[in-house]
C-alpha cells in the first residue's frame, strides 16, 4: 500500500486510496501523465463512520472528479501566487463550484484566481467557516465580482455581515446544524463552544473529504462529526488545523485521534503551525501532503 502512496507523492499526485490519481498542478504547464496505473487494491474491509449515514451518493458517476485548489494561504506552494495570512479553497465538483472561505483580502483572492485562470463567475456557492477576518475579509470583494451565489454562513454571524450578503444580491443561508448543500457537499453545522466553526464535507468516490478553515473546535472533533454525515472512510482532511500552540503531547493525541478515525491522507496548512506540520509529516509519512497557496488536489474514482 505504501508503495502506491509514495508513488502518488513523488508524481505530485493526490489520491485518497491507492491507486493514485493525477493532480494537474497550476504551477506546472503540463499535465503530469498517469504512469501505467497500479493494480487496484482490495476495498477496505472496515468501514468507519456511522452505521446509518444520512448522506448516500448512489448517483455518483464513475467518472466523477473533484478538484480542490488552495487559493489563499500564508504558506507558499505555487510561487506564482501571493501569500497572506488566511485561507480559501475552491472546490470544483460535479455540477457545482464552491468557494470555501475568502481569505482576508478580496483583491489578493481575486488576483490569485486570475493567476490560476479561475473565473470567479464560475462559483455558485460560498461557504464561510467561521467569523475570523482572515477567512471572511475577502467576501465583499468576491461578491462584487460575482453576486450570483448562495452564501452559507453561521447563524451566529453578526447582522452586518449578513446584510453585506443581501445587499450584494446574493442568497443567504444561515447554518446552525448539519446541512446538505447539494448531492455531495455538506456542512457539519456550527461546532465548538468559544469560536463556532463549520467544516465542509465532500462525498467523493474515494471517501469523504473534510475541509476546515482553522478547525478551532478541534480537527478530530470536526472529522468525527463529518463521519456522521458521509459514510465511508475519510480519504483526506485539509485546511487549517490550528495547532500552533499545541505541545508535543497534545500533538500526539491529535495524531492518534485522526489515525483512529481512519483519516487516510492529510494536508494541513494555514494556522496548523510548523511544529505540528512536522509532527504530522513524520506520523503520516507519504500520506502527509504538502499544502499551501496554489496546491491542487484532484480526487477521482479508482480506474
Ligand atoms: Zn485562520
Ligand atoms: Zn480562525
Amino acid at each position: 500500500m505504501s508503495k502506491y502512496l509514495v508513488m502518488g507523492l513523488v508524481l505530485g499526485l493526490v489520491s485518497c486510496a491507492p491507486p493514485v490519481t493525477p493532480v494537474i498542478t497550476p504551477a506546472l504547464p503540463t499535465v503530469v501523465p498517469a504512469a501505467s496505473p497500479p493494480p487496484a487494491l482490495p476495498a477496505p474491509t472496515q468501514t468507519r463512520g456511522p452505521s446509518a449515514p444520512t448522506a448516500e451518493i448512489p448517483w455518483l458517476e464513475a467518472n466523477t472528479m473533484f478538484t480542490l485548489t488552495v487559493l489563499y494561504d500564508n504558506i507558499a506552494y505555487d510561487a506564482r501566487l501571493q501569500t497572506d495570512w488566511g485561507f480559501a479553497c475552491l472546490v470544483e465538483g460535479p455540477g457545482q463550484t464552491l468557494l470555501f472561505d475568502t481569505g482576508g483580502k478580496g483583491d489578493l483572492l481575486l488576483q490569485n484566481m486570475r493567476t490560476l485562470g479561475l473565473d470567479p463567475q464560475a462559483v455558485d456557492t460560498v461557504v464561510l467557516s467561521h467569523l475570523h477576518n482572515d477567512h471572511t475579509g475577502g467576501l465583499a470583494s468576491f461578491l462584487a465580482a460575482n453576486p450570483h451565489v448562495t452564501v452559507y454562513l453561521l447563524a451566529s454571524f453578526p447582522a452586518a455581515l449578513k446584510e453585506t450578503v443581501r445587499q450584494a444580491g446574493a442568497t443567504l443561508v444561515e447554518v446552525d446544524g448539519p446541512l446538505a448543500l447539494n448531492g455531495w457537499a455538506h456542512t457539519t453545522g456550527a461546532l465548538g463552544t468559544q469560536i463556532r466553526e463549520q467544516a465542509l464535507v465532500l462525498a467523493t468516490p474515494r471517501g469523504s473529504v473534510v475541509l476546515t478553515g482553522c478547525a478551532h473546535p478541534g480537527i478530530a472533533a470536526m472529522v468525527r462529526q463529518a463521519q456522521t454525515l458521509v459514510s465511508g472512510d475519510t480519504c483526506l482532511a485539509l485546511g487549517g488545523f490550528h495547532l500552533r500552540d499545541a505541545n508535543a503531547a497534545q500533538l500526539s493525541t491529535v495524531i492518534a485521534e485522526l489515525q483512529a478515525l481512519g483519516v487516510q491522507q492529510i494536508a494541513p496548512s494555514h494556522c496548523t503551525g510548523d511544529a505540528a506540520r512536522q509532527a504530522f509529516a513524520e506520523a503520516f509519512g507519504p500520506a502527509y501532503l504538502s499544502s499551501g497557496a496554489g496546491q491542487v488536489f484532484v480526487i477521482a474514482p479508482e480506474k
